[in-house]
């Protein structure tokens, strides 16, 4: 048997992509740097992929800020409106992906969305009707050439053509069939290429696959893949799917001429029964996916081994594989020297996944002399995915009623009491919460957690930089505050932290979008908290300003979406633990006299199932469920608000609804504000605070420009109910870029103030 993975994740253990991309970013000039970075990287990863003997190793997993990107690129579908910025290659591309603001131009970047149900973002390729799809791009072939020159052979990886269709913007009057015909010349001008330089199998990645699949959209796979495989010289093509099982088209595929088929056994819950049920055809391979790509438990041998028995016996040819690409889990145990002993032997990283993977292998063919050794050795160790150890929280949720999910009084009549209570402008303005942190923060940060520094000089630093920020927005004129989250590094670790039951690593980062890497905790233990997380930093903040300050929280969906969750357990009973830790500070923070309260739930639509039908019965009823527990409890003069971003919405706005918060922000202003023709279909009645501008990108947004998106937004939701804000926390941006934005955002919300005024 043999083994394979998917992809790996190509950051760098110590984030070495982001700080070469950062560096090229800010000096243009340091685009050789940054290419010798990046190739050291893809050595470095064939190098350890190749020590644990994986057969198939993967190129062109490789991506410089995102994958669908550079197919786009590959496809040359590239908008004119970055071709005509005459930018180098390097150039165009990151124009595309962060926006271009300089002497050639001023774009926004392509629109930013969730890759399916992890944390890392994708780029929407736009498809217009000038587009002329035709293969262009070097990249993969180079890449393959580059590994082939150390005397490696790879895999190469592409989206395949119907995931890349289906998730790009169509814009203008032709439809996806106009560019089927482009389409599949193109792919089939990839597998030509591969085919010269002498490739053997190439990857296709279809994840799309395992979305609902209309009829429609299984005769479009078929037409595109009847006409892709017309051609295929002496390279193989493996069609790959993750995410979940592909039962909507399994039937489909089998008639179509691949060699190998990739399905996921892990999240596809019919894969098995789909190969018992039709059959695996004769001759193709299958590349089962058994060794988890998502989450960060070690894989329980004994429970695969019997997984591969019973596929084996419907398919003759099998390569053990991973059930995603591991870009989505960190690089390796090796990097963590913290983790509490008795934690550590129940991991598995991307590292780690690659032995499993080469144990599993060992373990399949019966002879070999090591597999005896690591049967021992595993079994020794306990297979644990999660550890129960708080009684009393336990019982506390066994004992929770109805009543504690309702929040009294109603909506309508809580409007009134906060309005009288508020007295707020109309089109409060406000930001999301985090201001941008300097580098000097961090370093301080570090050493206080390292303990070079003692907490009286560190919450001083703080202090100082929090009255700084309020003084800034005051300045500026803000209506509600915030007191700018300096002393977080992340909305998630911040709690994480400070609640039992997670673990946190030192170097576990994972890709969320671009340069920008995030560090899941690991949620090991019932969660609770012991005391105040954040109530007297918003305390303070508030004693500085007699507008209101936000307190600022993450809600519980978001702490259990963004964490590497137990398996021992349901994730509705991990959700509402959280959900009472954080109840309790919502409670603290009301009782020192924070009147407006923000629990941030991102991540909100993380882990719903890709397939409607799972939605309600799965997912959506506990996650609302846990966010209504965190607030159900506050005084009606106590204005919640919830901030929701990076994902698409509009198909859940009554969902949302339900969460039963004050006011909403969202992120939009990449998605062209299709959120707020959403709302106003579905009669959403809450406050919204439809984001001005895109903080994803450094350019400074003008005045009439974020007039004219709030105007658009006035014509279809009643000012009464409209927050002026940007679609996102400020972190990552740069302090005078902000600054700017800022009194732009103001200056535009006074002239729309004015004129409305006017019109009355
Ligand atoms: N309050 C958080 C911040 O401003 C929200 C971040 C987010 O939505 N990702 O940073
Ligand atoms: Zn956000």
């Amino acid at each position: 048997m043999k083994t394979s993975i998917i992809g790996y994740p190509r950051i760098g253990s110590q984030r070495e992509l982001k700080f070469a991309t950062e560096g090229y970013l800010r000096n243009p000039s340091q685009e050789l740097e940054l290419h010798t970075v990046a190739s050291q990287l893809r050595k470095s990863n064939w190098q350890v992929q190749s020590g644990y003997n994986i057969d198939f190793l993967p190129s062109n997993d490789f991506s410089f800020y995102d994958q669908m990107l550079d197919t786009a690129v590959l496809l040359n579908v590239v908008p004119d409106r970055y071709k005509s910025l005459n930018l180098s290659a390097l150039g165009t591309y990151f124009a595309m992906a962060r926006g271009y603001q300089g002497e050639q131009g001023d774009v926004t970047a392509l629109p930013m969305k969730k890759w399916f149900r992890t944390n890392y973002h994708y780029l929407v390729p736009e498809i217009s009707d000038t587009t002329a799809i035709s293969m262009t791009g070097t990249k993969p072939f180079v890449e393959y050439q580059e590994a082939e020159k150390l005397g490696i052979t790879t895999k190469p990886v592409i989206i395949g053509a119907y995931t890349f269709i289906k998730l790009a913007r169509i814009r203008g009057n032709k439809s996806v069939e106009d560019f089927v015909p482009d389409l599949i010349t193109a792919y089939k001008a990839i597998i030509h290429q591969f085919d010269q330089l002498g490739a053997l199998w190439i990857q296709f990645d279809e994840p799309a696959l395992v979305m609902d699949l209309s009829d429609y959209d299984r005769h479009l796979m078929s037409m595109i893949y009847r006409g892709i495989l017309a051609f295929k010289g002496n390279c193989r093509v493996l069609l790959q799917t993750y995410f979940g099982d592909i039962r909507d088209c399994y039937k489909d595929l089998l008639s179509l001429s691949f060699d190998a088929i990739g399905l996921d056994f892990v999240e596809g819950d019919q894969s098995l029964a789909l190969i018992k049920r039709y059959g695996f055809p004769e001759g193709k391979t299958l590349f089962a996916g058994l060794v988890n790509g998502k989450n960060i438990w070690k894989n329980d041998y004994d429970q695969t081994r019997s997984l591969i028995t019973e596929i084996s016996r419907y398919c003759h040819d099998v390569v053990i594989n991973t059930s995603c690409s591991l870009l989505h889990v960190p690089y390796s145990l090796k990097n963590e020297k913290n983790l509490p002993i008795d934690s550590k032997g129940l991991f598995a990283f991307a590292e780690e996944k690659l032995a499993e993977l080469h144990h599993l292998k060992l373990l399949m063919s019966d002879y070999h002399p090591d597999a005896d050794a690591i049967k021992r050795k595993r079994e020794s160790k306990k297979i644990c995915r999660g550890c129960s150890n708080d009684i009393d929280i336990q019982k506390t949720l066994s004992q929770l009623s109805e009543d504690d999910y309702i929040r009294k009084p109603d909506y309508d009549t809580r409007r009134i009491i906060q309005k009288n209570h508020l007295k707020l402008p109309v089109l409060p303005v406000t930001t999301i919460g985090s201001f941008p942190q300097s580098r000097d923060v961090q370093r301080v940060r570090s050493a206080f957690k390292k303990g070079k520094i003692d907490k009286a000089k560190y919450d001083d630093y703080i202090h100082h930089l929090v009255a700084d920020c309020i003084a800034v927005q005051e300045e500026i004129g803000l209506d509600v505050l915030v007191h700018g989250e300096f002393e977080r590094d992340d909305m998630v670790a911040f709690f994480a932290e400070k609640l039992n039951g997670f673990l946190l690593t030192d170097n576990g980062w994972v890709q969320s979008y671009g340069t920008r890497c995030v560090k899941p905790p690991l949620i090991w233990g019932d969660v609770s908290r012991s005391k105040p997380m954040t109530v007297d930093d918003i305390v303070y903040a508030q004693s500085l300003s007699r507008k209101p300050v936000k307190g600022m929280l993450t809600g519980p969906v978001t702490l259990l979406n963004w964490s590497f969750n137990r398996e021992d357990i349901p994730l509705k009973t991990i959700a509402l633990q959280i959900a009472l830790a954080i109840r309790t500070e919502v409670l603290d923070l009301e009782d020192a006299g924070i009147s407006i309260i923000q629990i941030d739930e991102a991540a909100f639509r993380e882990k719903l199932p890709l397939r409607k039908r799972d939605w309600h019965r799965e997912y959506l009823e506990w996650a609302i469920s846990a966010f209504r527990l965190v607030h159900s409890g506050v005084l009606p003069t106590t204005q919640i608000h919830t901030h929701m971003c990076y994902s698409e919405f509009e198909d859940i706005i009554g969902d949302i609804e339900r969460m039963d918060a004050d006011v909403f922000s969202f992120e939009s202003s990449r998605s062209d504000l299709s959120i707020v023709q959403a709302l106003k279909r579905s009669g959403f009645q809450s406050d919204v605070g439809p984001g001005l501008y895109d903080i994803h990108s450094p350019r400074v947004p003008g005045v009439a420009e974020m007039k004219q998106v709030l105007m658009k937004i006035l014509d279809i939701i009643p000012i009464e109910q409209v927050w002026a804000n940007p679609d996102c926390g400020l972190k990552t941006r740069e302090l005078q870029e902000t600054l700017l934005s800022l009194k732009n955002l103001v200056l535009a919300v006074g002239e729309v103030r004015r004129q409305k005024e006017v019109l009355k």
